[in-house]
This record gives C-alpha cells, sequence and structure tokens, in this order.
C-alpha cells in the first residue's frame, strides 16, 4: 500500500507554521523523514496517525482518506510517540498482552502465542518476566515497537525512536525496523542522518516546515558527486574561508577544523575531492534552506 501526502499545511494558533504543502509518497519499505529539532517533523507524525488536523491537503493510504475516515487508519497504523509511558511495576510480557487486549487479540492462547511472538521478534523474550521500570533506553524502544505492532499495522509511525540510545542499541533497533520494513510501510523520523543511511530506501529532507528533497538516499548523493572539497584549516583561517566558499559543515578533527565545501569546480587552493555522503547533502540542503529564508 502506498500512503500520499498532498500539500499538507498547518500553522498552529501562536503564528507557528509547522507544514507548509508538504507533498510525499511513500511505498512499501523504510522511509526516513530526516531534519532538525523544530522541522515539523512530529507534526507530520501526528498528522498522518490522526491524532492531530491539519489545515488543509490531503492524505491518503490506498484507497483509505486518511482525514475524512480516522478510524479506518487507525486499524492499520501503529504508532511509537517520542514520549510513552509504561507502568513500570508491570512485566514486558503483561504490558503486551494488556495492548494485545486492546487491538483486539480476545482469544487466550491465540493473544499468548501472539505476545510470544512479538517478544521474541523484539528480542525481549529473555526478559519478559521482568518489570519495565528496570529496563534500559533500549529495552523500552523495543517493547514500544512490539506494541505498536501488536496490531499487525499496514503502517508503522516512528518518532525519533534513537533519540538517547547507545550505539549497541541504537543499531539493534534499526535492524528490527528494517526487518519489518520488508513488508509494511515504515516512517522513521530522525534527525540523525546515519539513522536514514543505513536502513532507508527513501527519504525526504524537511527543513522549516518544507520538504527541501526526497527520493532514493543514494541516487541523492549520487547527484552532488564532483562538487564537494575538503581541507583543515587552522581557527584562524575558518571566517576567512567561510566568507569566501559554501561551507557546508565544519568538523574538528583533533582539534583542527576541516570544512567540507560545495563547489561545481576544482576551486584549488588546497582542497581536495571527497567521496559525497548523506551527511554532506543534509548540511548542504539545510544550509540552502536556512539561507532562503533569511533573504
Ligand atoms: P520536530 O518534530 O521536527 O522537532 P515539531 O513538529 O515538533 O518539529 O515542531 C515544528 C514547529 O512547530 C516547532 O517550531 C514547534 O515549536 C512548533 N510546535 C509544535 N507543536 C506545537 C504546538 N502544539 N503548539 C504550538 N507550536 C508547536
Amino acid at each position: 500500500m502506498t500512503l500520499i501526502i498532498d500539500r499538507l499545511s498547518k500553522t498552529y494558533p501562536n503564528g507557528v507554521r509547522a507544514l507548509n504543502q508538504v507533498s510525499l509518497t511513500i511505498g512499501t519499505g523504510m522511509f526516513g523523514l530526516l531534519g532538525p529539532n523544530g522541522a515539523g517533523k512530529s507534526t507530520l507524525m501526528r498528522t498522518i496517525a490522526t491524532l492531530q488536523t491539519p489545515d488543509s491537503g490531503s492524505i491518503r493510504f490506498g484507497d483509505l482518506d486518511v482525514l475524512a475516515t480516522p478510524d479506518e487508519i487507525r486499524k492499520l497504523l501503529g504508532y511509537l510517540p517520542q514520549e510513552f509511558g509504561l507502568y513500570p511495576n508491570q512485566s514486558a510480557e503483561v504490558t503486551l498482552d494488556h495492548f494485545a487486549t486492546l487491538k483486539g487479540a480476545s482469544h487466550p492462547g491465540e493473544r499468548r502465542d501472539l505476545v510470544a511472538s512479538l517478544l521474541r521478534q523484539t528480542n525481549l523474550y529473555e526478559a519478559r518476566k521482568k518489570n519495565v521500570g528496570t529496563f534500559s533506553g533500549g529495552m523500552k524502544q523495543r517493547l514500544g515497537i512490539a506494541i505498536a505492532l501488536a496490531g499487525s499495522p499496514k503502517l508503522l509511525i516512528v518518532d525519533e525512536p534513537t533519540a538517547g540510545l547507545d550505539p549497541t542499541e541504537r543499531h539493534r533497533f534499526l535492524n528490527l525496523l528494517g526487518e519489518i520494513g520488508q513488508d509494511i510501510v515504515v516512517i522513521l523520523s530522525t534527525h540523525i542522518v546515519e539513522d536514514v543511511r543505513e536502513l532507508c530506501n527513501s527519504m525526504a529532507i524537511i527543513n522549516r516546515g518544507e520538504v527541501v528533497l526526497s527520493g532514493d538516499p543514494e541516487v541523492i548523493v549520487e547527484r552532488v558527486r564532483g562538487t564537494l572539497w575538503r581541507k583543515t584549516v587552522t581557527k584562524a583561517e575558518l571566517e576567512a574561508h567561510e566568507r569566501r566558499y559554501q561551507v557546508v559543515s565544519v568538523r574538528l578533527l583533533a582539534g583542527r577544523p576541516v570544512i567540507h565545501i560545495h563547489s561545481e569546480t576544482n576551486p584549488g587552493d588546497g582542497f581536495t575531492a571527497i567521496e559525497p555522503d548523506l551527511e554532506d547533502v543534509y548540511f548542504q540542503q539545510i544550509g540552502l534552506s536556512a539561507a532562503k529564508a533569511a533573504a
């Protein structure tokens, strides 16, 4: 099934325009929604999850009009919000059993099988008797996914799930999402470029409520090949370089600034060509969209 978002706009009562004519077509697989904090990702996720309404625009999932028939879409939806509450003194198994009941698994034997299979899938089976209050951040997130999967969703929305996870937990969590994303539509919102690079076959970069770029990450990266250059400078030289060149990013490597710039031709001046990377594209697009907003 395909999710089609068409010209979605939302301005909050305080005047913040969180979404501005957002259009995206999202097929089966992992879709990465990448953008800095405040870009509008959560607003978009919550709108698709029918938790809030836009001012204008439409969303279709397969044959369903999401905004007109929210109850229908909720049957097909799994949603893992940024923050979710669990009873700390309940075991993972009891927690999941409770949610499986809510999702309509009423037959006890069937429900037991479903809960066991979700615990195995999310690698929590060994910890099933432990209270969730003792769980690590990664375990809680995996339990969140198990809960979201309890209703066998066709559309899974995961909002900033890797923030705060250590690298091992993050990888385990992304691998889990990757497996799920083979059969259904999974939308992963994140401000972490590697999450998208490692996992998603399709993506969009969103900033200030607007889609600034969308497509296949590999194709997007290929498009900037030959236009990115790198140089290590001194801190004293940095400012002059920022004035002179279109700087995409500045990173410190062993205490010295390493700058990446965009240039259609070889800038000389000690720069060397670099292999393009999704992070360069991301910083470039965010920079361009900020410059456009300031103009
Ligand atoms: P992201 O998830 O990318 O960080 P959000 O969708 O949370 O972005 O926020 C987009 C913008 O809308 C931000 O400027 C944020 O402060 C604002 N915003 C989000 N929710 C509300 C709200 N309920 N009322 C007013 N402004 C909001």
